[in-house]
């Protein structure tokens, strides 16, 4: 039997009608040889239009939605036109993207005239761009002589109600899988799924987070028992530091799920952070390549990367993050205040980059997204109000302006020097360290920095570790 690949298009991907159009191209020349499931993105910029739409609506405000839709409505039927011939065919689809539309507008009718947005129905809003962008993609496939449907992954992928990050079910989302995907791949249909959303088993809509489509891709990937899931993007692969900030930069043709997983957890920008959770114990590997140079291999993830030599593979940065510190007088001798800040960042599902406590005690200090920022420091001032009412110094503090820079590779482990030569190459270029952590897996060491010298930072530990040189080829 032939093998069976996932493949994940992001946004960009499938940005317009020329991108969908290659896309296509890349779908039938892989059918060629395996079995297909895709799995797309919205097109690019249409989830944050979204979700501008539904905090606007939020504040009572419905003027704007005729425009919203319209836009909507252009950018998808105008990619629809020039990606299909014939006229039945085009009506359907213009249908399929009219009834998403209407049901979209409902929403955000509802949540002005309510002037509220649960999580429920920011879900139901922000998932909409994958079901205009479904059927566009499916069609495309279809224009080149192969048959593909689009697949609602509100069908496919059950998930737990965390709305906005939801976590899949993955007994439930592998029967599920079975049921509507399994047929059509035997049939040789290409199935086409919802990236980014998936429902509970009441049928809620979830969705799994931003980005969340490439987890989309390999929670299918596992659920079928895929041979392998590519994540198509618009680079080249995952590279040795982000290219906008370094220009030196270089693709790694093979890296490990650990050293990936320490690139994505700091925002590398191809992948979300648990992407590589459903397959990597099943050890099945995911590329990362970019659609727009198919030619080029990319980056191989598996469970064996490929070492350099030199210890340091990678290096990340991650920007619009905040430095959250809990301490002070009222807090020195308490024994749970580790225990109660994570407590507050679980409830919340914030994404906890970086920890750091001094041996002192005297305080925490930890790093989350800027956006989790607000809701942060209300949920741990409430967490320590008792200790916060008796003393008038503020406990909980947060500075933003400040970048995590991370030097990753598992073959760190164990090479003495690594740590002392990153601090010294920093030292040289007069860079202030505000906060240090290295997990004891040691595949990685993160340094907060004042965001303004985060690209000197960048620059100098890639010179240091002379990863410009690249890493040989497999
Ligand atoms: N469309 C969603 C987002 O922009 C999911 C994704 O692109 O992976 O976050
Ligand atoms: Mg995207």
């Amino acid at each position: 039997m032939a093998s069976l690949c996932v493949m994940k298009f992001g946004g960009t991907s499938v940005g317009s009608a020329d991108c969908i159009r290659r896309v296509a191209v890349i779908v039938q020349s892989a059918a060629a040889q395996a079995r297909i499931v895709v799995v797309v993105s919205a097109m690019s910029g249409v989830t944050n239009q979204l979700i501008a739409g539904a905090h606007r609506a939020a504040t009572g405000e419905k003027d704007f939605l005729p425009k919203l839709m319209g836009d909507l409505r252009a950018k998808h039927v105008a990619a629809l036109e020039a990606l299909v011939g014939d006229s039945q065919n085009r009506e359907r689809i213009a249908g399929v993207i009219d009834d998403v539309l209407a049901e979209l507008e409902r929403l955000l009718q509802g949540t002005a005239l309510l002037c509220e947005l649960t999580p429920r129905v920011l879900d139901a809003v922000s998932g909409g761009g994958e079901r205009l962008s479904a059927p566009l993609v499916a069609a495309a496939i279809c224009e080149l002589g192969l048959r593909s449907v689009a697949v609602p992954a509100t069908e496919v992928i059950v998930t737990d109600g965390h709305h906005g990050r939801a976590e899949p079910l993955m007994a439930e989302t592998r029967e599920h899988a079975e049921a509507q995907l399994r047929h059509l791949i035997d049939d040789g249909v290409v199935p086409v799924v919802t990236g980014f959303i998936g429902a509970t088993a009441d049928g809620v809509p979830t969705t799994l987070g931003r980005g969340g489509s490439d987890y989309s891709a390999t929670i299918l990937g596992a659920a079928l028992g895929a041979q392998e899931t590519v994540i198509w993007t618009d680079v080249d692969g995952v590279k040795t530091a982000d290219p906008r900030l370094v220009p030196e930069a270089r693709t790694i043709p093979q890296i490990s799920y650990h050293e990936a997983a320490e690139l994505a957890y700091f925002g590398a920008k191809v992948l979300h952070p648990n992407t590589l959770r459903p397959v990597s114990s099943a050890g099945v590997p995911v590329w990362i390549r970019n659609s727009f140079k198919p030619e080029k291999v990319g980056t191989r993830i598996s469970a064996k990367g490929m070492s350099n030599g030199g210890g340091v593979k990678a290096l990340t940065a991650i920007r619009e993050v905040t430095l959250v510190t809990v301490g002070g007088p009222g807090i020195v001798g308490l024994t749970d205040v580790l225990a109660r800040s994570f407590g507050a960042m679980a409830a919340m599902r914030a994404n906890v980059l970086l920890v750091s406590q001094s041996s002192s005690q005297n305080d925490i200090c930890f790093v989350i997204p800027s956006t989790d920022e607000k809701e942060a420091v209300e949920a741990l001032r409430s967490a320590f109000a008792p200790e916060i009412a008796e003393q008038t110094v503020e406990h909980v503090s947060a500075r933003a302006e400040v970048a995590i820079v991370a030097v990753v590779g598992e073959n760190m482990r164990g090479i003495p020097g690594v740590a002392g030569r990153t601090f010294s190459a920093l030292g040289r270029e007069g860079v202030n360290i505000i906060a240090i952590a290295q997990g004891s897996s040691e595949y990685n060491i993160s340094l907060v920095v004042e965001a303004a010298s985060m690209q000197r930072s960048l620059a100098a530990l890639h010179k240091e570790f002379r990863l410009h040189e690249g890493v040989p080829a497999a």
